[in-house]
């Protein structure tokens, strides 16, 4: 007899519908998985077939045939280990057709039967609530995290046995997940940080409209301290943010212990060594990389020299899309990755080259070809560049006391207030950062002093293409900041000093066109 019940299938960090046929015909005793199942799918026969026996059911001598539908989705993972075993137990008569009603199950079966954590519950709990499921089951370990979507019954049964003998009685129980929390504030406070006042008004634009930053110092100037800042200043994120960026920890396998609703976004700082499918995805199954997991929050790279270049090369296309696309031979896979993007570098390579108490060592030569190192795939994608110099011992104590982060958020807020009106009528544009050059350069408010400024900076060339537009839209946040409409020559001076400035890179340096 035929058997079929509800399960779900991960494609990036969305869930799909996957209905599991299971046919027992007589014939010779045989047991096969189709529809596109990977190994670990087709290595259910074993841990169904130990759990079902250990189970103290029984496993005829029939000829089983489990099919995946639809076929063309590629079907990844353990979690189809339990309805591959309800379905047998339907179609081989052990349990009644009508138990399964309605029902969503996913789960991994240990050879004793117990149920074992299954990656990506949270999205396949958004399916399960999407579809209005009667209930989903779900292993004990992914209950929390199921329970963040809230909207639909959840059942997180032990163990096989358990589980049928509620069925059979024709009472499942409903498990309550535990109280939803939320990841305590970060701790990291900018009043911690003494000084660099450029650096902090940089982050502050930076979290406002949106935009790469580039923190350029010597060691021990406190660029990690301040890029550690920067999530504490980001807006909240909402609802829908929110659930977006825990669905791609638990599809990672990286929620944080508690399940936590991921409410502020993440910061995420991968070493130098990394590899590109490291920081961009991959493997097989695709799994998000540290821009995925950077997602709505920060990735910083320090030490962003020493990156290997196809690595960084890797970064430009989900810096401009937003997401990442990892193409396989049969179908392709993509994950969000809207990151705000810092790095830090040191002056010149042996690190000292601003710094008042040592003395750098460098030739003239090396530092040019030192910096040049950073043209290419990137530079073009920064619109901040800030120089970082240590404080002097002396001034700290006279420094600290500053603005705390909560502060300065609510600018942030209330800059991207402003933002989120004016670009109401386009999709997939809610920030300074991402608004299309085109659409500045007719609404975008550009007064007339500003944009004579503006003018003057490329026709000197110090400016290219991009760069003109990446400028305008720094000084769009920094009007946005001072809450008018205008962008006047004062907004522009201050994005061409952050364009200009520290570390320029391939753009030449005009100190005298941005005096004004
Ligand atoms: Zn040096």
């Amino acid at each position: 007899m035929l058997a079929a019940i509800r399960s779900a299938a991960l494609v990036g960090i969305d869930a799909y519908a996957v209905t599991v046929e299971v046919d027992a015909a007589p014939g010779l005793p045989q047991f096969a998985i189709v529809g596109l199942p990977a190994g670990a799918v087709k290595e259910s026969r074993e841990r169904v077939g130990a759990a079902l026996t250990n189970g103290g059911f029984t496993l005829p001598p029939r000829r089983i045939t489990v099919n995946l539908a639809p076929a063309d989705i590629r079907k990844e993972g353990t979690g189809f280990d339990l309805p591959i075993a309800l379905g047998i137990l339907v179609s081989t008569g052990q349990l009644p057709a009508a138990c399964l009603d309605g029902l969503m199950a996913v789960g991994e079966l240990g050879l004793d039967g117990t149920l074992r954590a299954v990656r990506g519950a949270l999205p396949v709990a958004m399916l399960a609530k999407r579809m209005r499921q009667r209930s989903l089951i779900v292993p004990p370990a992914n209950i929390a995290e199921a329970g963040l979507v809230g909207g639909v019954a959840l059942s997180a049964p032990l163990a096989l046995q358990a589980l049928v003998n509620e069925l059979r009685g024709g009472a499942l129980r409903e498990t309550l997940p535990p109280p939803r929390l939320t990841i305590p504030e970060d701790v990291d406070d900018l009043s911690d940080v003494a000084g660099q006042e450029t650096a902090k008004r940089a982050l502050e634009i930076a979290a406002a409209g949106g935009h790469n930053a580039l923190l350029t110092g010597p060691p021990g100037a406190g660029k990690t301290m301040l890029a550690r800042r920067l999530p504490g200043i980001l807006p909240a994120l909402s609802e829908r943010e929110a659930l977006e960026v825990t669905a791609v920890h638990s599809v990672a396998g990286t929620l944080p212990s508690g399940c936590a609703l991921v409410r502020r976004g993440p910061f995420r700082a991968p070493h130098h060594t990394i590899s590109d499918a490291g920081l961009i995805g991959g493997g097989n199954p695709p799994r998000p990389g540290e821009v995925s997991l950077a997602h709505h929050g920060v990735l910083f790279l320090d030490e962003v020299l020493e990156f290997r270049r196809h690595v960084l090369e890797a970064l430009r296309q989900p810096l401009e899309d937003g997401r990442v696309v990892i193409a396989r031979a049969a179908h392709s896979v993509s994950f969000p990755a809207r990151v705000l993007l810092v790095g830090a570098m040191n002056p010149c390579p042996c690190g000292y080259a601003w710094d008042a108490n040592r003395t750098c060592v460098c030739a003239a030569g090396d530092i040019t070809r030192y910096r040049a190192r950073l043209s290419g795939p990137l530079i073009d994608r920064i619109d901040l560049r800030v120089e970082v110099r240590a404080v002097a011992v002396g001034s700290l104590a006279a420094a600290r006391g500053t603005e705390r982060s909560r502060d300065v958020r609510q600018r942030v807020d209330a800059a991207r207030l402003i933002q989120r009106a004016r670009y109401k009528a386009l999709a997939h544009v809610a920030c300074n950062g991402r608004a299309p050059g085109r659409w500045l350069d007719a609404r975008g408010g550009l007064a007339d002093d500003g944009h004579r400024l503006l003018v003057k900076a490329a026709e000197h060339g110090a400016l290219t293409a991009r760069g003109y537009h990446r400028t305008l839209r720094v000084a769009r946040t920094i009007a946005d900041l001072d809450a008018d409409p205008k962008i006047r020559a004062p907004h522009i001076a201050e994005a061409l000093r952050f364009r200009l400035g520290a570390a320029a890179g391939p753009e030449t340096e005009a100190p005298h066109l941005v005096s004004a």
